[in-house]
This record gives structure tokens, sequence and C-alpha cells, in this order.
């Protein structure tokens, strides 16, 4: 289990983690009933409420959804404006992001992998939170779970533009390194950071861990996985 320092400091107001290794927390080779009964274990551990966790769909979207019970609807991001609902999202390398506004008590969990993080997924949770829930930029706490980083993570240069749109006054080599063999590696940690920072987010908070580099811990899609490591988040 991967936890946030900067979440951390508010534990008697939030429930939240990231997953890794051995189990396996969703994945479409795996039996609906054990991917059951590891959620189930997970909330039993984290102290979650079972009868209303939602999960919903993911579809590599910039679609979030609010509060659903259950949540079973395409979404890739839940925003939670009430106590007592833990949602997740699954990935492996995706990157999965935790949000918590300590003034409005309200958070979301994100789902962003490279065609959510091109639609901006990320910035466009941030900016509901904002307009329609009262979060503030500056109360608002941002944490970057563990995910493929720029080490490992080579994409074509269409996927590389496509990216790189949705934060275009940044310097190129901040995000996206040329390898020797022309294909480029992009890291989407830091595009999700900088369109974080973009929006006056001052607390983010980037876990360095890299499903490419840590086998051992982390599930990866590219390596073949079918198991799955969950961002998860609860109000209390
Ligand atoms: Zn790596």
């Amino acid at each position: 289990m991967y936890q946030s320092t900067l979440l951390s400091t508010y534990a008697e107001r939030v429930i939240h983690g990231f997953t890794g290794k051995p189990i396996t927390l969703g994945g479409p080779s795996y039996p609906a009933e054990e991917v059951r009964e590891n959620r189930l274990a997970l909330c039993r551990h984290a102290g979650l409420d079972d009868s209303r966790l939602t999960v919903p769909r993911q579809t590599h979207t910039d679609r979030f959804r609010t509060n659903d019970i259950p949540c079973e609807e395409d979404a890739d991001a839940v925003i939670l404006t009430e106590p007592g609902i833990p949602a997740l999202v699954q990935v492996a390398d995706c990157v999965p992001l935790i949000l918590y506004d300590s003034q409005q008590h309200i958070g979301a969990v994100i789902h962003a992998g490279w065609r959510g993080t091109a639609q901006a997924i990320t910035q466009k949770v941030v900016q509901t939170l904002i307009e329609q829930h009262g979060a503030r930029p500056e109360t608002l706490h941002t944490v970057i779970g563990p995910s493929i980083g720029g080490c490992c993570y080579e994409v074509s240069p269409e996927v590389a533009a496509e990216v790189a749109k949705t934060v275009p006054n940044q310097p190129e080599d901040v995000y996206q390194i040329i390898q020797p063999n022309g294909k480029p590696r992009i890291d989407l940690k830091q595009v999700n950071r900088l369109q974080l920072a973009g929006l006056g987010i001052i607390h983010i908070e980037v876990l360095t861990a890299c499903t490419g580099c840590q086998p051992e811990h982390l599930w990866s899609y590219r390596r073949g996985e079918n198991g799955r490591q969950v961002a998860f988040l609860q109000l209390k």
C-alpha cells in the first residue's frame, strides 16, 4: 500500500491509499468472485464502507460522476461531496490521482491514462470542484499515484503530441524525452502535475513509484499483466 504524505496529514478526515501487488483489485482475466473478495478485503483492511463502494466502468474518457452508488456507469473519475462513500479507480500503468479539499471536505479519484490526460480530465475535475463545489486552489491537496514513469513510457509521436497540447506553455523536455531511436517517451505524471499547476494548485505530491521499473510491486498492462491496482478515497 502506498500512502500520500500530504493526505496522511488529514488522516482523521479521509481514508485514502494506492494499492500494489500481490493482490489484484480488477482485471478482465480474473474471476469476478476473486476480484469482489479482494475488494471486500481492502474495504475491511482500510475501514471503507463496502456496502457503498463506488467503482466506475472506466473507458479512457474525460467523463466523471458525483457520489454515485453504485457507480456502474461509464466514468473515469468520481467526485465525492458526501462522507461515507468509498470510490476507487483501477490502473495498471495509467495515472491514478486522489484529490482532497480540506476547506470544503470534498474530493475525487481520477484515472488518467494518455487518452484521459490528453483530454485533460484532471483539469476538468479540478475546475468542477472549484466552480461547482467551492474548492479553492490553495486548499486543494492533490496526489499523483504510482504509474508508468517517463523512464519507461515510450509512445508514438502522435500520442506525445496529443498529450503535449494540454501543457502548451511548458518546455517540451519537461515531460518528453526523445530517444536515440527517434521515439518519444513521455512523463504522464509530469503532464498531470503541470495541468494542476496551471490551475494554481499549490499542494501537489507525486509518488515516484513506476509500474515499469518495479515489476515486483506494481501491475503493468504494458508488461502483459492483467492485474490492477487501485486508488481509493472515502471522506469521513
Ligand atoms: Zn520506469
